[in-house]
């Protein structure tokens, strides 16, 4: 059993001195928790910006303190065996605990630069001749001396901020601490590192939690008597079960209320990286966020697909998200040139008020959507992550395979086609896929991008080259969404082909999954490729079918299909003119009238419904406008439309082998024919 931790953000709305028994009212706590997390900033950033030189980065990076001993892991311990010290202004009385925690946050920021510190200097000692690109030797070079865990932006943006400072300076930075200024830190009180002299946690029930904290009951304490025990009864969210363990909180105050950051752990299952026999692969789309299938894989070895593509569309979100970030970018070069304008105005020019004022507006109006993307982009992600994880539960799948970002990034796929969904979403997505994911106990794997969406899943072995065609009937034509296999006819979505073959990819190369020590997180580094099939669910027999199978006899014969065959003349329609008598009745008038006298009627299922308030319309019966309403309350988006999930039990041929379609049979069409759907339930009847 390994442990998962989480996060929730709670709210104290109030506390009760715990002494006096008087209640402190949530502004006046907010001003307490101001002040605590204020001294433990003082002191964080003092800390931080005495630090920042390249001998003490070292010291800590070396991970042996003076004495000859490794350093101890915790930060806050590992500050002090430095003898690293950290004061406030004379006559302000911290206990020894407050500091403790600001020597935590330091150690935290600090070894978080020693990371950036390592990329930074890997990339300064094999700075390509052309910083733009770099060659493969380059490429291999930087490699071998990067640290672990460096992704493909990092890179990048490193090594544009070191072409900046070269330019600049006409010379490469000599560590980290030329290139950057101390890190900032924010206004909040690391309690993990403090013990009950400051805080103590307890759990009031299955929603309930008190946080017994000590507070200063003024900005600048002089004496331990302006410290304070302070009561904070906290609601626990949904997310936190009952079970779960809380940990020491993180205290902060955002918008006049304290927020409590309270880390939780879940006891998890032990997901393993090899034995799976059903996973669910799921590709990167282009117009669709997602797209994956459900596989198994059989004991001889080969991987069979239910043929049913499973998709989260997001692009009404996505057109949204790049609508926000073209005026995001908008409101930015205002803001620029409104800052430009008013550096060369002096505040008694008459211009000056004005411009001020806009520069104000400008900047506030660029954080709030800055911070509308974000919102969007995190909720995005996480409706995406529980549609997958939920259909891999679904499914009944042990395992989850994903493309490496990483792959795909660094050749540059898809280009300008996929960049309104930036990669940023994709990290997020796949960070929320792993942690729901491992509630369930359910592996996440990624495998190699390369090639995915180029060979054909269903023959050749990964060697049949697919064309891309922009539609189905237009296969002679260059194109983008859909994929033709001329060797075996293969014809369907690009997306669904690529998720098909990620999929094999995993099932076929489990063997050689890797797991990351520290992280946990598991890849397939090589690429082991294999056809896939596609096979229906077996269905149940029908009731007539179990009745022959009982009593050992044939089918009833089905009845003779009605005769469709030309023997009379086609009735004549009445003609208009036939029609004029009747229709001076009002009552029997076949004409729609030129102009509406009530409103059109409110149009069933999932279309753009016009602005305003939503009509009270009764819910459409049930049947597909049903489900696709249904889904689309299940994604929280009203514009992304998904697959629903549905359990539809075990799913491909029946064991036997002559039941199962072979490539060639399963080859062909977008959706197998009726036929073969036919033959199999028939050969698994029998
Ligand atoms: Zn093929």
């Amino acid at each position: 059993m390994s442990k998962l931790t989480a996060t929730a953000t709670c709210t104290a709305h109030a506390a009760v001195v715990e002494k006096t028994g008087q209640v402190v009212p949530q502004l006046l706590l907010a001003q307490r928790v101001a002040w605590l997390a204020g001294l433990a900033r003082d002191l964080t950033a003092d800390l931080v910006a005495a630090r920042w030189n390249a001998a003490d980065l070292d010291a800590l990076a070396c991970g042996v303190g003076p004495d000859g001993r490794a350093l101890p892991a915790k930060g806050w311990m590992a500050v002090r065996r430095l003898g690293w010290g950290t004061s406030l202004a004379p006559g302000v009385h911290v206990c020894d605990r407050v500091v403790r925690c600001a020597q935590e946050q330091a150690a935290r920021s600090l070894r978080l630069a020693l990371h950036r510190r390592a990329l930074v200097t890997a990339i300064v000692a094999t700075w390509p001749a052309n910083s733009r690109a770099r060659t493969d030797a380059e490429w291999q070079a930087l490699r071998a001396v990067l640290p672990d865990g460096a992704t493909p932006a990092q890179i990048r943006n490193r090594t544009r901020q070191i072409a900046a400072y070269r330019d600049e300076h006409h010379t490469f930075p000599a560590d980290l601490t030329d290139l950057e200024q101390p890190p900032t830190v924010a206004a909040q009180i690391v309690l993990a590192a403090a013990d009950r002299q400051l805080v103590t946690l307890q759990r009031t029930g299955d929603r309930r939690a008190c946080v017994r904290v000590r507070l200063p009951l003024v900005a600048c304490p002089a004496s331990a008597k302006e410290w304070a025990w302070h009561m904070l009864p906290l609601a626990l969210p949904p997310t936190v079960p009952p079970q779960a363990t809380l940990c020491t909180p993180t205290l902060r105050v955002r918008k006049g209320r304290v927020r409590v950051d309270l880390p939780f752990q879940i006891p998890i299952g032990f997901a393993p990286a090899t034995g799976h026999r059903v996973g669910v692969g799921f590709d990167w789309g282009c117009n669709t966020l997602l797209t994956g299938v459900t596989g198994r894989l059989t004991n001889d070895g080969r991987v069979i697909s239910d043929g049913r593509p499973l998709t989260y569309d997001a692009t009404g979100v996505s057109a949204k998200l790049h609508r926000l970030r073209s005026e995001r970018e908008q409101l930015a070069a205002k803001h620029r040139h409104v800052e430009r304008l008013l550096a060369g105005l002096t505040p008694v020019d008459p211009r000056f008020p004005a411009l001020s004022r806009a520069y104000e507006v400008l900047g506030l109006e660029h954080e709030r959507v800055c911070a509308r993307i974000r919102h969007l982009n995190h909720a995005l992600a996480w409706s995406a992550a529980r549609w997958v994880a939920d259909q891999a539960i679904a499914a009944g799948a042990t395992v989850i395979y994903l493309e490496d970002l990483a792959t795909l990034e660094a050749r540059g796929r898809r280009g300008r086609a996929n960049a309104r969904l930036s990669g940023q979403v994709r990290g997020q997505v796949i960070e929320a896929i792993r942690h729901l994911a491992a509630k369930h106990t359910i592996a996440v794997v990624t495998v190699p991008a390369r090639g995915t969406s180029k060979y054909c899943p269903r023959c050749g072995d990964g060697t049949s080259v697919l064309k891309h065609c922009p539609a189905p009937d237009r296969v002679a034509e260059q194109g983008w969404a859909w994929a033709y296999c001329p060797v075996c006819g293969l014809s369907c979505d690009r997306d669904w082909a690529a998720a098909e073959r990620i999929l094999a990819r995993g099932l076929l190369g489990q063997d050689l999954t890797r797991t990351h020590r520290a992280t946990g997180v598991r890849t397939i580094g090589k690429v082991v490729e294999g056809n896939v099939a596609r096979a229906r669910r077996t269905r149940r027999p029908t009731r007539a079918a179990r009745r022959a199978r009982r009593t050992r006899t044939d089918l009833p014969p089905r009845p003779a299909a009605r005769d469709r065959s030309k023997m009379r003349p086609t009735p004549k329609r009445p003609t208009r003119a036939q029609n004029r008598h009747s229709a001076n009745d009002p009552t029997t008038s076949s004409h729609v009238p030129d102009r509406r006298t009530v409103p059109a009627p409110f149009p069933a299922g999932s279309g753009q419904r016009p602005a305003g308030q939503a009509p009270q319309a009764p819910r459409p019966p049930a049947g597909r406008t049903g489900l696709a309403r249904d889904s689309q309350h299940r994604t929280g988006f009203h514009r992304v439309a998904a697959t629903p999930v549905l359990t539809l039990g075990e799913y491909g041929a029946a064991p036997h082998g002559h039941a199962r379609p072979t490539c060639r049979e399963s080859s062909g069409k977008h959706r197998e024919s009726q036929t073969l759907s036919w033959n199999i339930v028939s050969a698994s009847i029998r």
